[in-house]
């Protein structure tokens, strides 16, 4: 499956924003957006940047593309979903990036970022109601059942990963059974779930043009 593989502290730095790509060194002072807070190259540190509208939304897009670690293809599919869905496209689009599978183990603290969130799936560590499924966009829907194979249940990397859960939380529509790592999905994500700054709007004007 295609996916971004470029620098991604980079990313971070382009959109002047921490995306939290890499795990615990983004809460660490390690983070290069921390000791380099301005874009990256040769006009990184330019003052004169009046961007154009559409580089705007460009740029918006771009960022939430990145934090979900999508390629376009991929993107530009889930956003004609949440098109044909009934309500606010914009809205449609944050709830079903949040739904992906990779994700929902991400926000659940399986893994430290949603790249290692992908792996878990890839790799079929992953059971959706007691069956394995190895789809990073898989999407979770309301009363699945989620955990990890018995063997990797133990892993330290994932037992380290579930010791930092306090740290970020768990977002209301999940429900994380730390002591059995099994989660609950008992809704839908909605909008003030999401604590990242993204003004969805910007993308949906963008590929509205
Ligand atoms: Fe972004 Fe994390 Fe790199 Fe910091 S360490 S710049 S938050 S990816």
């Amino acid at each position: 499956m295609a996916r971004n593989i470029g620098p991604a502290c980079r990313i971070c730095r382009r959109e002047n924003l921490k995306l939290y790509l890499k795990g615990d060194r983004c809460y660490s002072d390690k983070c290069a957006f921390e000791r380099r807070a301005f874009g990256p190259g040769q006009h990184g540190q330019s003052k004169f940047k009046k961007l154009s509208d559409y580089a705007v939304q460009l740029r918006e897009k771009q960022k939430v593309k990145s934090m979900y670690g999508m390629v376009e293809g991929q993107f530009r599919l889930t956003f004609d979903r949440a098109e044909r869905q009934k309500g606010v496209t914009g809205e449609n689009l944050l709830v079903l990036l949040e739904r992906r599978l990779d994700s929902a183990i991400f926000r659940l603290g399986m893994a430290s970022s949603r790249n290692q969130a992908r792996q878990l799936v890839r790799h079929k560590h992953v059971l959706v109601n007691g069956r394995k499924v190895n789809i990073p966009s898989f999407l979770v829907s309301v009363g699945d059942e989620i955990t990890l194979k018995e063997k990797s249940r133990t892993n330290s990397l994932i037992v380290e990963n579930l010791e930092a859960v306090a740290r970020r939380g768990v977002p209301s529509w999940l429900e994380l059974d730390k002591d059995n790592v099994k989660a609950k999905v008992k809704t839908l994500p909605n909008r003030e779930e999401l604590t990242l700054p993204i003004q969805e709007h910007l993308i949906v004007e963008l590929y509205s043009k």
